[in-house]
């Protein structure tokens, strides 16, 4: 198995190189260059078995024994220990034909967790083997640095810097980050916005000299690594409720579109998925696209949904190399043309998007009445992206008969703002969580300077 770009110019790389990799050389993405089958008996035999085997096999092709089995189920197995329900990723039915599948229960509570527990354990894994070390940067407004950093803290060869906007993230969502004490892990707030901190991020990865020879590593969704990760739990749910021999759809609340991605590749594989539902809040590049094939930038709206405040999908690319057929200098063509002026996809590739996928956008007025009514309905309280992952399920779904999977992408505890304005009370952290406000803090502020941030992390990284 070799990893190809999605815009046709850069090299074929190995599984080992493309998770080492950020962005491919030519600007795309990296995507495999085979899709291996799970064939009707393969899936037929994983009814029944734990998250971690089921992991284990649907992911064993795409790491193309550059990890041995044995080493690679180690890996598999304690990435998922982390978890606090036994079923790691346990489906909730709502009525008849309604499924919840909770991916929250990881140590940050979002569905982030699935993947980045697993990515740090393989980059550390490949690092020792090369006996190396690594730099990661990220820019977070919430949820992936924190996800980022607990899958990181105990990784030996790797030191993560995590940039977030001083005094513009939710204190929950700071603490998750900065209450991690571990040696390799640096939390630096900007003094400055979101924009200001990415920026610096690319920056830095653009031109890696003042890391004097040492790799930088990216942990955001253009790593293979987490789409891989995120491919298991469409498998693992679709068989709990009865696949291969029976279909269904998810609804997936969408912004860099890696989530869904991962799902178009399982059902690619094999899974029987009849529809695919994207829900969005008010930045709705991706309904947009589907329904109206209007391609272009809209200004960024601050949303209740803030995890899907996006103006711009990065994952989409990689559908879009799909739907035009694997035609690189089409993607190129078309993707150049979007960063200066709207576009739409041609007719046949829209056509063919159509056939797997619908979507829905839904607006904070909504988000609010829906997190009433679902409770109402079932004693459930949805975070605020779910909640667009409720209605757009509803409203979207092609027939009642194939059950639908929302996915919960987050706790929510972790957006308790919006519950609030619901009118409930509020919702208590989990257990493990309840001392977060208590517990000690670690940081550094630092001006918006890019010679600043990286001074800091040329003389930190261990
Ligand atoms: C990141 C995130 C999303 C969006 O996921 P994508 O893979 O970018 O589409 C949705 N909900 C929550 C809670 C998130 O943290």
């Amino acid at each position: 198995m070799r990893y190809i770009s999605t815009r046709g110019q850069a090299p074929a790389l190995s599984f080992e190189e493309v998770v080492l990799t950020g962005m491919a050389s030519d600007g795309g993405l990296y995507v495999p260059e085979d899709v291996p089958r799970l064939s009707h008996d393969d899936l037929a035999a994983m009814a029944g078995l734990s998250y971690a085997e089921i992991a284990f096999r649907v992911m064993k092709p795409y790491v193309n024994g550059e990890i041995d089995d044995a080493t690679f189920r180690g890996i598999v197995e304690e990435a998922y220990a982390t978890f606090s329900h036994d079923a790691v990723v346990p489906l909730n039915q709502l009525d008849a034909n309604h499924f919840l599948l909770e991916l929250f229960h990881g140590p940050t509570l979002a569905f982030k967790d699935v993947a980045l527990q697993l990515l740090g354990r393989i980059l550390d894994h490949f690092l020792r083997k090369r006996g190396e070390r690594a730099v990661i940067m990220g820019a977070t407004s919430g949820d992936t640095g924190s996800a980022a950093i607990e899958g990181c803290r105990h990784c030996d060869n790797l030191d993560i810097f995590i940039l977030h906007p001083y005094q513009r993230v939710s204190e929950v969502q700071r603490r998750q980050m900065t209450t991690v004490l571990a040696d390799n892990v640096f939390n630096v707030a900007i003094e400055g916005n979101f924009d200001d901190a990415q920026a610096m991020v690319k920056a830095s990865f653009a031109d890696q000299g003042f890391l004097d020879g040492t790799r930088l590593v990216a942990v955001n969704s253009i790593n293979w690594a987490r789409i891989m990760a995120q491919i298991v739990y469409y498998v693992a749910s679709a068989v709990a409720l009865g696949a291969p021999h029976r279909q269904v759809s998810f609804c997936v609340p969408s912004a860099n579109f890696g989530n869904v991605f991962a799902g178009y590749m399982a059902k690619r594989m094999g899974l029987p998925v009849k529809q695919f539902i994207i829900a969005t809040n008010a930045n709705d590049i991706l309904h947009r696209t589907l329904a109206d094939n209007d391609f272009s930038k809209q200004a960024l709206v601050a949303t209740l949904a803030p995890s899907m405040d996006i103006v711009v999908s990065s994952n989409f690319e990689r559908l879009l190399f799909e739907a035009y057929e694997r035609d690189g200098a089409a993607v190129k063509a078309l993707l150049e043309r979007f960063q200066s002026e709207p576009s739409a996809l041609a007719e046949a590739p829209l056509a063919r998007l159509r056939e797997s996928f619908a979507s829905h956008s839904v607006s904070d007025a909504t988000i609010l009445e829906v997190i009433r009514e679902a409770h109402h309905r079932t004693q459930e309280i949805l975070d605020p992206h779910t909640a667009t992952g409720y209605r757009a399920a509803e409203r979207a779904r092609a027939d009642a008969t194939t059950p639908v999977i929302t996915l919960a992408t987050a706790h929510p505890a972790k957006f308790a703002e919006a519950v609030v304005k619901a009118g409930f009370p509020g919702v208590p952290l989990p257990p493990h969580m309840d001392d977060l406000l208590e517990r000690e803090e670690r940081y550094t502020v630092l001006p918006a300077e890019l010679s600043a941030v990286q001074q800091f992390v040329a003389e930190n990284r261990r």
